[in-house]
């Protein structure tokens, strides 16, 4: 499998907990279109021959751009690149942002799956983190996209948010639910150092709920999205039969896929296991390109044992963890074999299980990710 990710890194305005690489100042952003497409044209001579499996406009906000616009990006990265048939096509979108005109340009240029940034059904957590959108303009792009004809739909949602109850988030997770998207994503608010939010909070005049409360509220929610439907398939994705999101999985399986745009990151079998990243600084990127260059700032062949425990991080966040087949096709061992105290010490924490197919943690392994990850770099 391969991927191709596409980063449009324009907002509307930053939310409060964002340290993405996006920017609230729209002027760059036709500069930064054309750029783009010359960037896909270098990139496809450079890589000719590769059919895509999936592909995944993120931001950012990429519903900002005009239908237009999106539409001759889309030409462009179809005419540039093999898709495969039946390829995932995936764009993020905010609530507020989308309208019909962009939806149909969206269909129309092989787009199947879209991403909706809802994080909360409560309007006031919605205002305290900063978002732009009302519960009941995220209920009318829904309407909208499924009036479109999309039939992939994931809502992304966030807990942990500065006063927010268990209740709430569980309300939060009904109301979704009803709506009877495919894919639901639920993230734990994650405070980064620097961010608006970050501020009021050491300054005392905004309060997160505490350790406990965010674990209570992953475990309820976990629970109430499988009596849902909702299988849980990675530590924060959830989704009905048949739904899981390709893209992200390809990550997972430690995947090729190149990224596109802005601070985008790529990685690749090029003699050897290799990741490179774009310039994150807008005036860098487009400078490269006026002079026909690709934007890499920074490029790094991947040590094989690097390269393992990528597999092993990457490849444990799935509830169907670590394929054995696929680990020793690519590194000519086992997974247990290479890494047989980590995998001792973690059956003996009851973290880990093997089966004949894979090495998956537990439910309670799942939840000491981290803690776990630590015995394969100790191995
Ligand atoms: S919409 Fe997403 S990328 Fe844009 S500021 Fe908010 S969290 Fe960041």
């Amino acid at each position: 499998m391969a991927g191709l990710y596409l980063h449009i890194p324009f907002c509307v305005q930053k939310c409060a907990y964002c340290d993405f690489v996006s920017f609230a100042d729209p002027e760059p952003l036709q500069a930064y279109l054309s750029a783009l497409i010359k960037e896909i044209g270098l990139t496809a001579r450079r890589f000719p021959a590769v059919a895509y499996d999936t592909v995944f406009i993120g931001g950012g906000t990429p519903s900002i751009v005009s239908a237009q616009d999106m539409a001759g990006l889309l030409a462009a990265l179809r005419s540039a690149f093999a898709i495969a048939p039946g390829a995932e096509c995936t764009i993020e979108c905010n609530p507020g942002t989308v309208d019909a005109q962009k939806l149909q340009a969206y269909l129309k240029g092989g787009v199947n799956r879209l991403s909706l940034g809802l994080q909360s059904a409560e309007d006031g957590l919605l205002r305290a983190i900063g978002r732009i959108h009302d519960f009941a303009q995220f209920e009318e792009s829904y309407r909208l996209a499924r009036e479109a004809g999309l039939q992939n739909i994931n809502v992304d949602l966030m807990y942990g948010l500065p006063g927010q109850s268990l209740g709430q988030y569980l309300s939060t997770i009904r109301t979704v639910a009803a709506l009877g998207p495919e894919h639901i994503s639920a993230y734990s608010l994650i405070l980064e150092e620097g961010t608006p939010l970050y501020m009021r909070v050491k300054a005392g005049e905004t309060t997160l709920p505490d350790e406990d409360e965010v674990c209570d509220m992953q475990d309820a929610g976990r629970a109430l999205l499988a009596e849902l439907g909702y299988e849980r398939y990675e530590i924060s994705n959830y989704a009905k039969p048949g739904f899981a999101c390709r893209h992200n999985i390809n990550y997972w399986q430690n995947g090729p896929y190149l990224g596109l745009g802005l601070a985008a990151h790529s990685a690749k079998e090029i003699d050897g296991w290799r990741r490179w990243s774009n310039h994150a600084e807008m005036s860098a990127y487009l400078a490269a390109l006026e002079r026909d260059e690709l934007p890499i700032c920074e490029q790094r062949r991947i040590p094989h044992t690097e390269e393992m425990f990528e597999c092993v991080m990457l490849g444990l966040r799935m509830l169907k963890g670590v394929e054995r087949s696929a680990f020793s096709a690519r590194f000519g061992l086992d997974v247990c074999t290479a890494y047989p105290e980590a995998v001792e010490a973690l059956f003996a924490l009851g973290w880990a299980e093997a089966t004949p197919d894979a090495l998956r943690l537990t439910e309670a392994g799942l939840d000491m990710e981290n803690s776990a990850l630590l015995y394969f770099l100790k191995d």
